[in-house]
């Protein structure tokens, strides 16, 4: 009887099951995630103010402050992508009329200052061709010259394959009366980052890259410098959502009881939990030396094909996301395509300033193995023989 009052049928595509195939993710992520952190997101529901909860998020909390090194209080995980925890960087530092100098050698930097500029800030930016790094000379004439309050500087960029210095970056700031926000998404854990030492006031990073949990959570800190200009605000920030403030209650930071502010995504923090862990099992020296090294390799196989790596300084690479240049005679998507349809692996085109001039393999966390270098070498390889653009 009651089916007469729809107007829209039940959706047959919703009456067949999932298709989830296998594959390989070595793009520049997702990455893949092991049975262990399946299995925790697998597990059944609690509430999100139940004890155990709040207990994993302060093992969350733990886990960062060791991944980044921070004693930070104001240290949490963002419920949302890393996208989500740059809007929270942002909405919480920045008041319009506030001015942020943005360092922009890849899509990060443009993200960063189209989100400022939303935000009604000041937004200066300052430009290194992709592939290529600031020195700490580049970042001083820009806080001379702009004299911003922030400085957005992206760690490892992923749309590029460049790894960005960070030494002495923080002295710099501060010496300026400028507060310093890196993106760590691509890099957390890949590569070492050290943020009280280097005096980074605001970091955030992504789930799911080498910590190998689903997107869905963000790891974010903030340093007392930081904090204090959230004291200091004039306005509150413009997203409830993502108020540091409220965060900071919910996650145990503020010495309060803790109230509701969201439910969480109680199954992504179990993930999150289970990713923190494996690599504090691992320990953080060894899966920096883990990613330089299949990095290293995989940098090597390809020079030994003849293909020409985008970054060129050996130290400027990200060890997690590697950047090729696409040889002459071939079409990135017909390799994509293929790695895909016969080798069940994902690797990536270029993306922002590098599209259709790059490849980008991603080997991170779990998937940063000789097995796997090995494997994209030889899918490589294969897609040379098969998608010269004269063959097609
Ligand atoms: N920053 C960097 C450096 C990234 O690599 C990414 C993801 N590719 C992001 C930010 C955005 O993260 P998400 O896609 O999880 O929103």
């Amino acid at each position: 009887m009651a089916s007469r009052l729809l107007s829209v049928a039940r959706p047959e595509e919703l009456l067949r099951p999932l298709a989830v195939p296998d594959r390989l993710l070595l793009g520049p992520g997702p990455s893949n995630v092991p049975p262990r952190i399946q299995a925790a997101g697998g597990r059944q529901l609690l509430g999100h103010m139940h004890p155990e909860v709040l207990q994993v998020m302060d093992e969350i909390k733990a886990g960062i402050r060791y991944a980044f090194q921070t004693q930070n209080r104001l240290t949490l995980a963002i419920s949302g992508s890393g996208h989500c925890a740059m809007e929270a960087a942002l909405f919480n530092l920045l008041e319009q009329g506030d001015t942020v100098l943005v360092a922009i050698n890849g899509i990060w930097g443009q993200r960063a200052a189209e989100i400022a500029r939303r935000l009604g800030a000041n937004v200066y930016e300052l430009l290194k061709p992709p592939g290529k790094y600031f020195t700490p000379q580049d970042i001083e004439q820009g806080l001379l010259q702009h004299k911003p309050l922030v400085l957005f500087i992206t760690h490892g960029e992923s749309s590029t394959g460049v790894l960005q210095p960070l030494e002495g970056l923080g002295k710099l700031c501060h010496r300026h009366g400028c507060l310093l926000l890196v993106d760590a998404v691509a890099s957390l854990g890949g590569a070492p980052i050290f943020m009280d030492q280097q005096e980074i006031d605001v970091l955030y990073s992504g789930s799911q890259k080498v910590l190998n949990a689903p997107p869905g959570s963000a790891p974010i800190s903030f340093s007392e410098r930081a904090r204090e200009k959230l004291l200091r605000r004039k306005t509150k920030p413009p997203s409830f959502y993502l108020d540091m403030g409220w965060l900071a209650n919910y996650w145990g930071c503020d010495g309060e009881p803790r109230r509701y502010h969201h439910t969480a995504p109680i199954n992504s923090f179990f993930s999150l939990r289970e990713g923190l862990a494996i690599l504090a099992e691992l320990g953080l020296e060894s899966s920096w030396e883990r990613h330089r090294a299949n990095c290293t390799q995989l940098c090597q196989g390809l020079l030994d094909m003849g293909l020409q790596l985008f970054v060129e300084e050996e130290k400027a690479r990200l060890p997690t996301i590697t950047t090729v240049r696409v040889p002459e005679g071939y079409d990135w998507k017909d390799i994509t395509a293929f790695l895909m349809d016969n080798h069940g692996m994902e690797i990536a085109g270029g993306l922002g300033p590098t599209v259709g001039k790059v490849l980008r393999i991603g080997l991170m966390g779990c998937n940063s193995t000789s097995g796997n270098v090995a494997r994209v070498l030889g899918a490589l390889q294969d897609a040379l023989k098969r998608c010269h653009r004269s063959r097609l």
